[in-house]
């Protein structure tokens, strides 16, 4: 048997989705086609397939699907690959045009896109190998947050949010997200809510905090005996948040601005004056931790704990405030932030700049229409956490870290032998049918 060190990327690929998410074929073929089937040139799941891939590979536009990806060895690969996990169906032999991909995605429900993402999610849960980044043992820490998708300066469908400045209008597309953010760096989508508007000129416009309480109810669903943290910035600092939480029965810890909830934080200050002994100092390597807290801080009809970490080093301060439901002591402070509070950050970085500035394409519009949009979307999250498990799992980890450095050049090189080596389908077959532990590094 062949050794981890000498799989081939696209062998460790198909390996890696094999061994965390094995229903995930399967379910890819259960996606509803709605397109007549006399007119349908490419099975769904083939198109599929290769959206995912082409996310994968970094393939920027539409466009450039039948340029990076119609060369004869990657549709011979494809063809090998579907044969293998498809032996009773048909599939065509040529590469398909970005229209043709962008017409399928214009029916399909993203509903039943988003489940083949909570699919593989499921999947790495049910298989505890995310256990090790539990929040107190217990809680897996999802962030939410929003992030501007997609900009156009002309009005581009009925359901774009819109906004004015100094005279000028722009229309947008932004979307809500809850990713799974862990310590190893893995930013995963839990959830994805399109905030848009019913109508062109409805007066009240949707908004992040109207798409979050949906995405919540989505997330319920989804994951409804997961304990999760939520990790939510300071627009979510509400008691109506609070509430919907608690309800969930899910943790949160919530970012407190000097704006948000005055009363709370001027109570907090108040209290921590008649309670200095509620401190942690921790010092190392040029850096001090002081953390302080408060429990039971009257908020609204309820009461919650607050709790800060004041950071120093050469390079200046920082200092963080959050809200939680958590009972906050000396013992607990210290991973309340840095493994809570303070992971938040990781959506904006690992999540959205690595999808925005990683060649992803989060900013592209990869259709004029807003079903596609969505999926389009929705595929990519898909793309990037297959991407993310190869750059985290121990079966490419030191590969990726020593001999390509990031997943950027990872994308480039598997592009390249997939579009220029043959793979050997035997090899291959033996390799999906070997039992191989990949493992998370916890960090
Ligand atoms: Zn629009």
């Amino acid at each position: 048997m062949t050794s981890a060190e000498e799989l081939t990327l696209p062998e460790a690929l198909f390996k890696t989705i094999d061994h965390f998410a094995p229903g995930f074929w399967a379910a890819l073929a259960e996606v509803k086609d709605p397109r007549n089937p006399l007119r349908i040139g490419y099975p769904l799941h083939q198109e599929l397939l290769v959206a995912v891939l082409m996310s994968m590979v970094k393939v920027d536009s539409r466009r450039n699907i039948k340029y990076k990806l119609g060369t004869p060895i990657f549709v011979a690969n494809m063809l090998a690959i579907l044969k293998r996990l498809y032996p009773k169906n048909v599939f065509a032999e040529t590469m398909f045009h970005g229209d043709t991909l962008n017409y399928a995605l214009k029916g399909v429900d993203p509903r039943e896109i988003r489940g083949l993402c909570t699919l593989v999610i499921r999947s790495l849960l049910r298989k505890r190998c995310l256990d090790d980044f539990r929040l107190k043992g217990l809680y897996y820490p999802v962030a939410v947050d929003g992030t501007g998708a997609l900009v156009f300066r002309d009005k581009h469908c009925d359901h774009c949010l819109r906004k004015t400045s100094n005279g000028q209008t722009i229309y947008y597309h932004p979307v809500v997200e809850a990713k799974l953010v862990l310590r190893n760096g893995l930013a995963l989508s839990v959830g994805t809510e399109f905030p848009e508007n019913e109508y062109p000129d409805v007066k009240k416009q949707d908004c992040e905090l109207k798409a979050f309480y949906r995405l919540a109810k989505t997330l319920k669903k989804d994951f409804p005996q997961t304990r999760l943290c939520l990790l939510l910035d300071g627009l979510f600092a509400c008691a109506p948040v609070v509430k919907l939480c608690e309800h969930n029965r899910w943790a949160y810890i919530i970012t407190l601005k000097e704006g948000s909830l005055p009363a709370v934080f001027q109570d907090y200050e108040a209290l921590l004056m008649l309670t200095p002994e509620n401190v942690r100092v921790v010092e190392c390597k040029g850096c001090r931790r002081t953390y302080r807290w408060i429990n039971d801080v009257d908020f609204g009809d309820r009461t919650a704990n607050v709790f800060e970490c004041l950071e120093e080093t050469a390079e200046g301060t920082k200092h963080f405030v959050w809200l939680t439901g958590f009972r906050v002591d000396d013992k607990n402070v210290e991973e309340l932030s840095e493994r809570g509070g303070r992971q938040r950050w990781k959506i904006e970085n690992e999540g959205f700049n690595a999808q925005k500035n990683g060649g992803y394409g989060l900013e592209h519009a990869f259709s004029e229409n807003n079903v596609a949009l969505k999926n389009f979307y929705l595929l990519m999250q898909i793309g990037h956490i297959f991407n993310q498990l190869m750059e985290k799992g121990s079966l490419l980890r030191e590969r990726i870290r020593v001999t390509m450095g990031s997943l950027k050049v990872f994308s480039q090189r598997l592009w390249a032998v997939m579009t220029e080596t043959v793979i050997d389908e035997a090899r291959l077959l033996a390799i999906l049918e070997t039992r191989i532990q990949i493992r998370f590094e916890a960090g």
